[in-house]
């Protein structure tokens, strides 16, 4: 068995959907199961659904029925007008709509996840059906019947074991050899869906590698494959063609974009290999992820994380910064769950760099500004680069205004102003 992803930039439109079928027809017999994500940037568009619907704006019904609109037109395309396939997008919508209607809950991240899950639901449809019309014969499967996961909405965790079982239950149709299967959404054991964070596809597919002892993992992208920085923010950025498990984990750690970072570990522990191949030229190599017994020699890999907040604390009653503060410090990030992209301790104040993520930040200062001072500085950029060398910190360092570095011997990052 092997497993193929395929992001929302691979299934935008029409045409983008063919281009999916021309490439699976290349692996026509090979068994295997295909997970996409919502089409193009639907989920972002479900997003402000969501937020107009929890501020009782009825102009979320609009919203809601323009990211309909948009899975019609290219049913219209794919079908023609008034296909069957048009009815089944509509009753999904339906369900969401009858969702948002009957809703008691006053929970952002439960509403969240019932109504963000439709755009991974209506592209699996409409993908689904059109492999069937181009003669590549599959089964859709509703990944909340496969993914089982917690309760944390919008950032919920595999139950492997439960995960496990499903699985073997449910790939064992002989008729065909291809599964069609969504990205990013699971559910409860009480059957509530659930999401596993933004741009969480890439673990979905993992996951299903690691359940069922995959061959091999292909994930088809924008870009030819990983390079050593985001072609879009470096025009220099070159393709490297292989990589360890170990060095993905790391560059994905640090915000790869190119990769979910939960991704890796569950085929590192099963030494699956993971294919990160262009949708765009197809035919070309692209990277291997996998363990080599050989030294990889890597460029200097860059990753420049944007729009990052350093939060100061220092104690109000003049002490030093101690194990006790940085328990409490520590206690609540890992409540509100913001995450720490580089942090520094000092004598008088401990800081933290983050993504800029308003709420967070506030309830992080609402629950320490009773033990500490805050203070906060925005607008930075934290860059990070692995196996650096002279060359490559001149040429990204000069003329930045830097406020923080830390580096060992392999890895360089520096926060710096804009
Ligand atoms: P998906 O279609 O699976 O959602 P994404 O858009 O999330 O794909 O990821 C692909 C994008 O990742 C590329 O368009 C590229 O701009 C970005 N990216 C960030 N870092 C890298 C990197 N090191 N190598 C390649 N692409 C990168
Ligand atoms: N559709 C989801 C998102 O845009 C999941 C994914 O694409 O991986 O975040
Ligand atoms: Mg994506």
């Amino acid at each position: 068995m092997q497993v193929f992803k395929f992001g929302g930039a691979s299934v935008k439109d029409a045409e983008s959907i063919k281009n999916v079928a021309t490439i699976l027809k290349r692996h026509e017999d090979v068994e295997k199961v295909v997970i996409v994500s919502a089409m193009g940037k639907t989920t972002n568009a479900l997003e402000e659904v969501v937020n107009l619907y929890i501020k009782k704006d009825k102009k979320y019904l609009q919203y809601l029925h323009e990211v309909r609109e948009y899975h019609q037109f290219v049913s219209d395309d794919l079908f023609g007008l008034k296909s069957p396939i048009q009815y089944k997008i509509f009753a999904l919508f339906d369900i969401v709509e009858n969702f948002c209607s009957r809703n008691n809950s006053e929970s952002y991240n439960f509403i969240y996840d019932q109504i963000i899950s439709v755009g991974e639901l209506a592209s699996t449809t409409l993908v689904a059906a059109y492999l069937n019309h181009a003669g590549i014969k599959n089964k859709w499967l509703d990944a909340r019947e496969l993914i089982r996961t917690d309760h944390a909405f919008t950032d919920a965790q595999i139950q492997w074991s439960t995960t496990q079982k499903l699985v073997n239950s449910k790939f064992k149709d002989k008729s065909h050899n291809t599964y069609i299967t969504q990205g990013f959404i699971g559910s409860t054991e009480e059957r509530f869906t659930t999401t596993l964070g933004r741009e969480g596809s890439d673990f979905t597919a993992a996951v299903l590698s690691y359940c069922l002892n995959a061959e091999k993992l292909l994930i088809w992208k924008d870009v030819e494959g990983v390079m050593n920085a985001d072609p879009k923010q470096f025009k220099d950025a070159i393709l490297i063609p292989k990589i360890a498990f170990k060095e993905a984990i790391e560059m994905t750690y640090y915000g790869a974009k190119v990769i979910h970072p939960k991704t890796i570990r569950p085929l590192q522990n099963k030494n699956i290999p993971l294919e990160v191949r262009s949708f765009i030229k197809s035919d070309k190599g692209g990277t291997l992820i996998h363990s080599f017994k050989e030294e990889i020699s890597y460029p200097p890999i860059i990753v420049r994380k944007e729009d990052q907040v350093l939060i100061s604390f220092s104690a109000d009653d003049f002490s030093f910064i101690a194990e006790k503060h940085m328990q409490e410090i520590f206690g609540v990030f890992a409540a509100v769950r913001l995450h720490m992209n580089m942090m520094q301790n000092g004598a008088i104040n401990f800081v933290a760099a983050v993504d800029n993520k308003p709420e967070k930040i506030q309830e992080v200062v609402k629950l320490l500004e009773n033990i500490f001072s805050i203070s906060i500085t925005s607008e930075l950029d934290l860059l990070t680069i692995r196996h650096y060398n002279d060359a490559v910190l001149n040429s990204e360092l000069s003329g930045k205004s830097i406020w923080l570095t830390q580096k060992t011997r392999e890895t360089i990052q520096v926060l710096c102003k804009v």
